[in-house]
Protein backbone atom coordinates (compact mmCIF):
# COMPACT_ATOMS: atom_id res chain seq x y z
CA UNK A 1 0.00 0.00 0.00
CA UNK A 2 1.72 3.38 -0.79
CA UNK A 3 -0.45 5.33 1.55
CA UNK A 4 -0.70 5.62 5.48
CA UNK A 5 -3.03 7.01 7.06
CA UNK A 6 -1.28 7.97 10.71
CA UNK A 7 -3.16 10.43 12.80
CA UNK A 8 -7.22 12.04 12.06
CA UNK A 9 -9.04 15.12 13.77
CA UNK A 10 -12.21 15.40 12.75
CA UNK A 11 -12.38 14.60 9.17
CA UNK A 12 -8.76 15.64 8.48
CA UNK A 13 -6.12 13.42 8.27
CA UNK A 14 -2.25 12.95 8.68
CA UNK A 15 -0.35 10.26 6.40
CA UNK A 16 2.52 9.78 4.77
CA UNK A 17 2.37 9.13 0.67
CA UNK A 18 5.35 6.09 -0.60
CA UNK A 19 6.30 6.98 -4.00
CA UNK A 20 9.16 5.62 -6.53
CA UNK A 21 11.33 9.14 -5.46
CA UNK A 22 10.97 9.31 -1.86
CA UNK A 23 7.85 9.99 0.89
CA UNK A 24 5.17 12.77 0.64
CA UNK A 25 4.31 14.04 3.99
CA UNK A 26 0.45 15.02 4.21
CA UNK A 27 -1.37 17.43 3.72
CA UNK A 28 0.51 18.18 0.80
CA UNK A 29 1.36 21.70 -0.86
CA UNK A 30 2.27 20.83 -4.58
CA UNK A 31 4.26 23.76 -6.10
CA UNK A 32 2.99 23.98 -9.77
CA UNK A 33 6.33 23.43 -12.52
CA UNK A 34 3.93 23.97 -15.14
CA UNK A 35 6.58 23.52 -17.74
CA UNK A 36 9.55 21.60 -15.91
CA UNK A 37 10.19 24.93 -13.93
CA UNK A 38 8.44 26.14 -10.56
CA UNK A 39 9.01 29.38 -12.25
CA UNK A 40 11.77 31.39 -10.89
CA UNK A 41 13.12 28.35 -8.73
CA UNK A 42 15.86 25.81 -8.78
CA UNK A 43 15.35 22.44 -6.73
CA UNK A 44 18.10 23.11 -4.24
CA UNK A 45 15.54 26.32 -3.43
CA UNK A 46 12.19 24.15 -3.63
CA UNK A 47 13.87 21.67 -1.02
CA UNK A 48 14.86 24.29 1.05
CA UNK A 49 11.77 26.09 1.23
CA UNK A 50 9.76 22.35 2.39
CA UNK A 51 8.52 21.53 -0.83
CA UNK A 52 8.03 17.66 -0.88
CA UNK A 53 6.58 17.11 -4.35
CA UNK A 54 5.62 19.19 -7.24
CA UNK A 55 3.49 19.02 -10.27
CA UNK A 56 4.10 19.30 -14.00
CA UNK A 57 2.13 20.08 -16.98
CA UNK A 58 1.57 16.68 -19.50
CA UNK A 59 -0.24 19.42 -21.99
CA UNK A 60 2.67 21.77 -22.07
CA UNK A 61 5.52 19.37 -21.37
CA UNK A 62 3.88 17.37 -24.67
CA UNK A 63 4.35 20.03 -26.66
CA UNK A 64 7.38 21.57 -25.43
CA UNK A 65 10.06 20.28 -25.47
CA UNK A 66 8.69 17.22 -26.06
CA UNK A 67 7.85 14.18 -23.78
CA UNK A 68 10.06 11.94 -25.96
CA UNK A 69 12.65 14.52 -25.61
CA UNK A 70 12.35 14.44 -22.08
CA UNK A 71 12.49 10.59 -22.06
CA UNK A 72 15.34 10.74 -23.86
CA UNK A 73 17.43 12.61 -21.62
CA UNK A 74 16.70 10.11 -18.68
CA UNK A 75 12.84 11.50 -17.63
CA UNK A 76 11.34 15.21 -16.23
CA UNK A 77 13.13 13.88 -12.71
CA UNK A 78 16.77 13.96 -14.29
CA UNK A 79 15.66 16.67 -16.96
CA UNK A 80 14.86 19.40 -14.21
CA UNK A 81 17.48 18.35 -11.81
CA UNK A 82 14.42 17.89 -8.86
CA UNK A 83 15.09 14.28 -7.01
CA UNK A 84 11.91 14.12 -5.21
CA UNK A 85 8.10 13.06 -6.20
CA UNK A 86 6.40 14.48 -9.40
CA UNK A 87 3.11 14.24 -10.06
CA UNK A 88 1.73 15.43 -13.87
CA UNK A 89 -1.40 16.11 -14.67
CA UNK A 90 -3.00 14.62 -17.84
CA UNK A 91 -3.46 17.91 -19.69
CA UNK A 92 -7.27 17.63 -19.82
CA UNK A 93 -7.67 20.46 -17.25
CA UNK A 94 -5.88 22.61 -19.91
CA UNK A 95 -7.76 22.02 -22.86
CA UNK A 96 -11.26 22.04 -21.56
CA UNK A 97 -10.01 25.21 -19.76
CA UNK A 98 -8.96 26.47 -23.33
CA UNK A 99 -12.62 25.65 -24.68
CA UNK A 100 -11.81 27.73 -27.57
CA UNK A 101 -9.23 25.12 -29.04
CA UNK A 102 -11.47 21.83 -28.44
CA UNK A 103 -12.39 19.81 -31.74
CA UNK A 104 -14.44 17.39 -30.84
CA UNK A 105 -14.89 15.04 -27.32
CA UNK A 106 -15.79 11.36 -27.89
CA UNK A 107 -15.54 8.24 -26.25
CA UNK A 108 -11.96 7.81 -27.54
CA UNK A 109 -10.64 11.34 -26.46
CA UNK A 110 -10.86 14.81 -27.26
CA UNK A 111 -8.87 16.54 -30.52
CA UNK A 112 -8.26 20.30 -30.06
CA UNK A 113 -5.91 22.45 -31.30
CA UNK A 114 -2.05 23.32 -29.84
CA UNK A 115 -1.78 26.56 -28.34
CA UNK A 116 1.57 26.39 -29.45
CA UNK A 117 1.09 26.02 -33.19
CA UNK A 118 -2.07 26.31 -33.76
CA UNK A 119 -1.83 22.18 -34.74
CA UNK A 120 -4.43 19.62 -34.56
CA UNK A 121 -3.36 17.26 -31.51
CA UNK A 122 -5.21 14.18 -29.79
CA UNK A 123 -5.35 13.41 -26.05
CA UNK A 124 -6.67 9.61 -25.61
CA UNK A 125 -6.66 8.00 -22.29
CA UNK A 126 -3.81 5.98 -23.80
CA UNK A 127 -1.39 8.97 -25.01
CA UNK A 128 -1.43 10.92 -22.21
CA UNK A 129 -0.74 7.59 -20.15
CA UNK A 130 2.11 7.33 -22.38
CA UNK A 131 3.05 10.72 -22.22
CA UNK A 132 3.31 10.95 -18.39
CA UNK A 133 4.85 7.34 -19.00
CA UNK A 134 8.27 9.05 -20.97
CA UNK A 135 7.81 11.67 -18.53
CA UNK A 136 7.95 9.59 -15.69
CA UNK A 137 6.75 10.88 -13.21
CA UNK A 138 5.90 8.80 -9.57
CA UNK A 139 1.86 9.80 -9.91
CA UNK A 140 -0.30 10.13 -13.47
CA UNK A 141 -3.12 11.54 -13.33
CA UNK A 142 -6.27 10.21 -15.78
CA UNK A 143 -7.84 12.00 -18.58
CA UNK A 144 -10.61 13.59 -17.40
CA UNK A 145 -13.61 16.15 -19.06
CA UNK A 146 -13.78 19.28 -16.97
CA UNK A 147 -16.84 21.81 -17.77
CA UNK A 148 -17.07 24.75 -16.38
CA UNK A 149 -19.52 25.55 -12.56
CA UNK A 150 -22.00 27.13 -14.96
CA UNK A 151 -22.68 23.91 -17.51
CA UNK A 152 -25.90 22.13 -17.73
CA UNK A 153 -27.04 19.26 -15.93
CA UNK A 154 -26.93 17.31 -19.13
CA UNK A 155 -23.46 18.02 -19.76
CA UNK A 156 -21.89 18.06 -16.40
CA UNK A 157 -24.14 14.13 -16.68
CA UNK A 158 -21.58 13.57 -19.88
CA UNK A 159 -18.36 14.35 -18.45
CA UNK A 160 -19.32 12.09 -15.70
CA UNK A 161 -19.60 9.39 -18.10
CA UNK A 162 -16.84 9.90 -20.12
CA UNK A 163 -14.29 10.32 -17.04
CA UNK A 164 -15.27 7.19 -16.28
CA UNK A 165 -14.80 5.42 -19.61
CA UNK A 166 -11.96 7.26 -19.94
CA UNK A 167 -10.27 6.56 -16.68
CA UNK A 168 -10.73 2.41 -17.46
CA UNK A 169 -8.96 2.88 -20.25
CA UNK A 170 -6.14 4.58 -18.88
CA UNK A 171 -5.95 1.75 -15.79
CA UNK A 172 -5.08 -0.43 -18.61
CA UNK A 173 -2.39 1.37 -20.30
CA UNK A 174 1.49 0.86 -19.46
CA UNK A 175 2.89 3.18 -17.23
CA UNK A 176 6.61 3.74 -15.68
CA UNK A 177 8.06 1.48 -13.25
CA UNK A 178 6.64 2.50 -9.97
CA UNK A 179 4.41 5.11 -11.23
CA UNK A 180 1.20 5.56 -9.32
CA UNK A 181 -1.75 6.50 -11.10
CA UNK A 182 -4.55 8.88 -9.60
CA UNK A 183 -8.62 8.65 -10.75
CA UNK A 184 -10.52 11.67 -10.70
CA UNK A 185 -14.44 12.10 -10.15
CA UNK A 186 -15.97 15.27 -11.90
CA UNK A 187 -20.06 16.08 -11.30
CA UNK A 188 -19.82 19.66 -10.41
CA UNK A 189 -21.53 20.45 -7.14
CA UNK A 190 -24.55 17.49 -8.37
CA UNK A 191 -24.75 15.48 -5.47
CA UNK A 192 -26.29 12.93 -7.86
CA UNK A 193 -23.72 12.98 -10.44
CA UNK A 194 -20.93 13.43 -8.16
CA UNK A 195 -21.53 10.49 -6.08
CA UNK A 196 -22.06 8.54 -9.17
CA UNK A 197 -18.80 9.70 -10.56
CA UNK A 198 -17.17 9.29 -7.16
CA UNK A 199 -18.31 5.45 -6.80
CA UNK A 200 -17.21 4.64 -10.41
CA UNK A 201 -13.66 5.96 -9.93
CA UNK A 202 -13.70 4.20 -6.63
CA UNK A 203 -14.45 1.24 -8.12
CA UNK A 204 -11.76 0.66 -10.62
CA UNK A 205 -9.15 0.90 -7.71
CA UNK A 206 -6.84 4.04 -8.62
CA UNK A 207 -3.59 4.00 -6.06
CA UNK A 208 -5.49 7.46 -5.15
CA UNK A 209 -8.50 9.47 -6.03
CA UNK A 210 -8.69 13.30 -7.07
CA UNK A 211 -12.18 15.41 -6.67
CA UNK A 212 -11.95 17.46 -10.42
CA UNK A 213 -14.32 20.27 -11.44
CA UNK A 214 -14.57 21.93 -8.54
CA UNK A 215 -13.38 25.72 -8.29
CA UNK A 216 -14.05 26.28 -11.31
CA UNK A 217 -16.10 29.02 -10.72
CA UNK A 218 -18.88 27.81 -8.19
CA UNK A 219 -18.73 29.92 -5.06
CA UNK A 220 -16.37 29.46 -2.45
CA UNK A 221 -19.38 28.75 0.01
CA UNK A 222 -20.74 25.97 -2.59
CA UNK A 223 -17.47 24.28 -3.61
CA UNK A 224 -16.28 23.89 0.76
CA UNK A 225 -19.73 22.10 0.67
CA UNK A 226 -19.47 19.71 -1.88
CA UNK A 227 -15.92 19.01 -0.55
CA UNK A 228 -17.52 18.52 3.02
CA UNK A 229 -20.01 15.70 1.57
CA UNK A 230 -17.82 14.17 -1.47
CA UNK A 231 -14.46 13.94 0.33
CA UNK A 232 -15.64 10.95 3.10
CA UNK A 233 -16.96 9.29 0.08
CA UNK A 234 -13.48 8.90 -1.22
CA UNK A 235 -11.90 5.29 -0.63
CA UNK A 236 -10.27 6.20 3.13
CA UNK A 237 -7.23 4.55 2.79
CA UNK A 238 -6.14 5.74 -0.13
CA UNK A 239 -5.14 9.56 -0.88
CA UNK A 240 -7.29 12.63 -1.83
CA UNK A 241 -6.59 14.67 -4.34
CA UNK A 242 -8.43 18.75 -4.65
CA UNK A 243 -7.37 20.32 -7.94
CA UNK A 244 -6.59 23.28 -8.04
CA UNK A 245 -6.42 25.47 -4.50
CA UNK A 246 -3.69 27.11 -2.90
CA UNK A 247 -4.90 30.37 -1.13
CA UNK A 248 -4.41 30.04 2.61
CA UNK A 249 -8.60 30.33 3.44
CA UNK A 250 -9.07 27.73 0.91
CA UNK A 251 -5.76 24.99 1.65
CA UNK A 252 -7.51 25.68 5.75
CA UNK A 253 -10.85 24.57 4.10
CA UNK A 254 -10.29 21.33 2.23
CA UNK A 255 -7.50 19.89 4.99
CA UNK A 256 -10.23 20.25 7.65
CA UNK A 257 -12.69 18.78 5.38
CA UNK A 258 -10.32 15.40 4.78
CA UNK A 259 -8.26 16.46 1.00
CA UNK A 260 -4.61 15.47 1.97
CA UNK A 261 -3.08 16.91 -1.15
CA UNK A 262 -3.92 19.89 -3.16
CA UNK A 263 -1.98 22.71 -5.87
CA UNK A 264 -2.10 25.66 -7.21
CA UNK A 265 -0.36 28.49 -9.41
CA UNK A 266 -1.38 30.97 -7.26
CA UNK A 267 1.41 31.62 -4.79
CA UNK A 268 3.72 31.69 -7.49
CA UNK A 269 1.45 33.56 -10.08
CA UNK A 270 0.35 36.30 -7.10
CA UNK A 271 4.10 36.64 -6.52
CA UNK A 272 4.77 37.55 -10.10
CA UNK A 273 2.42 39.96 -9.78
CA UNK A 274 4.42 41.86 -7.05
CA UNK A 275 1.95 40.45 -4.09
CA UNK A 276 2.98 38.56 -0.80
CA UNK A 277 0.53 36.40 0.96
CA UNK A 278 0.77 37.36 4.72
CA UNK A 279 -0.93 37.22 7.76
CA UNK A 280 -1.38 40.99 7.07
CA UNK A 281 -3.47 40.01 4.26
CA UNK A 282 -2.36 40.17 0.50
CA UNK A 283 0.77 42.77 0.02
CA UNK A 284 0.89 44.85 -3.45
CA UNK A 285 4.59 45.57 -3.09
CA UNK A 286 4.01 48.11 -5.87
CA UNK A 287 2.23 50.31 -3.13
CA UNK A 288 3.86 53.61 -2.29
CA UNK A 289 3.27 52.75 1.39
CA UNK A 290 6.16 50.33 1.56
CA UNK A 291 8.62 52.62 0.26
CA UNK A 292 10.27 53.13 3.55
CA UNK A 293 9.24 49.89 5.09
CA UNK A 294 12.17 48.19 6.94
CA UNK A 295 10.18 45.57 8.21
CA UNK A 296 9.90 41.52 6.36
CA UNK A 297 7.10 40.80 4.37
CA UNK A 298 6.06 38.53 7.17
CA UNK A 299 6.92 39.56 10.40
CA UNK A 300 6.42 35.36 11.65
CA UNK A 301 8.11 34.03 8.56
CA UNK A 302 11.24 32.58 8.09
CA UNK A 303 12.08 32.54 4.25
CA UNK A 304 15.26 33.05 2.99
CA UNK A 305 13.33 36.77 1.99
CA UNK A 306 12.41 37.83 5.29
CA UNK A 307 15.67 36.41 7.04
CA UNK A 308 17.03 39.46 5.12
CA UNK A 309 15.54 41.65 2.85
CA UNK A 310 12.68 44.87 3.85
CA UNK A 311 9.45 45.17 2.28
CA UNK A 312 10.78 48.71 1.17
CA UNK A 313 14.28 46.91 -0.58
CA UNK A 314 11.78 44.48 -2.57
CA UNK A 315 9.53 47.09 -3.21
CA UNK A 316 12.04 48.52 -5.37
CA UNK A 317 12.81 45.64 -6.72
CA UNK A 318 9.46 45.14 -7.98
CA UNK A 319 9.18 48.25 -9.46
CA UNK A 320 12.05 48.17 -11.36
CA UNK A 321 10.94 45.02 -12.54
CA UNK A 322 14.41 43.48 -11.24
CA UNK A 323 14.56 39.39 -11.74
CA UNK A 324 15.43 39.30 -7.96
CA UNK A 325 12.26 40.72 -7.12
CA UNK A 326 9.87 38.04 -8.42
CA UNK A 327 12.32 35.64 -7.38
CA UNK A 328 12.12 36.70 -3.46
CA UNK A 329 8.55 37.00 -3.62
CA UNK A 330 8.11 33.73 -4.86
CA UNK A 331 10.32 31.99 -2.44
CA UNK A 332 8.25 33.63 0.26
CA UNK A 333 5.09 32.74 -0.98
CA UNK A 334 5.45 29.60 -1.43
CA UNK A 335 6.82 28.97 1.72
CA UNK A 336 3.99 30.73 3.17
CA UNK A 337 1.44 28.30 2.13
CA UNK A 338 4.15 24.99 3.09
CA UNK A 339 4.13 26.59 6.48
CA UNK A 340 0.75 26.93 6.52
CA UNK A 341 0.20 23.32 5.08
CA UNK A 342 2.75 22.32 7.76
CA UNK A 343 1.58 23.48 10.75
CA UNK A 344 -1.88 21.67 9.96
CA UNK A 345 -0.39 18.69 9.55
CA UNK A 346 1.22 18.96 13.38
CA UNK A 347 -2.20 20.02 14.37
CA UNK A 348 -3.97 17.10 12.94
CA UNK A 349 -1.41 14.89 14.84
CA UNK A 350 -2.07 16.88 18.31
CA UNK A 351 -5.73 17.19 17.83
CA UNK A 352 -6.14 20.41 17.41
CA UNK A 353 -6.79 21.36 13.79
CA UNK A 354 -9.90 22.98 15.16
CA UNK A 355 -8.22 25.61 17.47
CA UNK A 356 -5.01 25.87 14.73
CA UNK A 357 -7.82 26.52 11.55
CA UNK A 358 -10.10 28.77 13.96
CA UNK A 359 -6.91 31.10 14.89
CA UNK A 360 -5.56 30.87 11.71
CA UNK A 361 -8.43 32.52 9.76
CA UNK A 362 -9.07 34.51 12.32
CA UNK A 363 -5.73 36.31 11.73
CA UNK A 364 -6.78 36.60 7.57
CA UNK A 365 -10.18 38.11 8.54
CA UNK A 366 -8.69 40.84 10.69
CA UNK A 367 -5.69 41.74 8.26
CA UNK A 368 -8.55 41.75 5.67
CA UNK A 369 -10.76 44.01 7.39
CA UNK A 370 -7.90 46.24 8.68
CA UNK A 371 -5.27 46.19 5.39
CA UNK A 372 -5.52 47.42 2.48
CA UNK A 373 -3.05 46.38 0.18
ZN1 LIG B 1 8.93 35.11 4.02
Amino acid sequence: MSFTVTATDGAARAGILRTAHGDVATPAFMPVGTKATVKTLDPDELRGLGASIILGNTYHLHFRPGDELVAELGGLHRFMGWEGPILTDSGGFQVFSLRDTILAVGDEGVTFRSVYDGAAAAFTPETVARIQANLGSDIAMCLDVCPPAASTRAEHEEAVRLTSAWAALQLAAPRAPGQLVFGIAQGGTDPELRRRSIEEIAALGFDGNALGGLAVGESREEMFDAVAWAAPLLPLERPRYFMGIGDPEGILGVIERGIDMFDCVLPTRTARTGSALTWEGRLNLRNARFARDPRPLDEDCSCPTCTRFSRAYVRHLVNQEEILGLRLLTLHNLRFVLDLTAGARAAIEQGRLATYTAHALDRLANAARGVIS
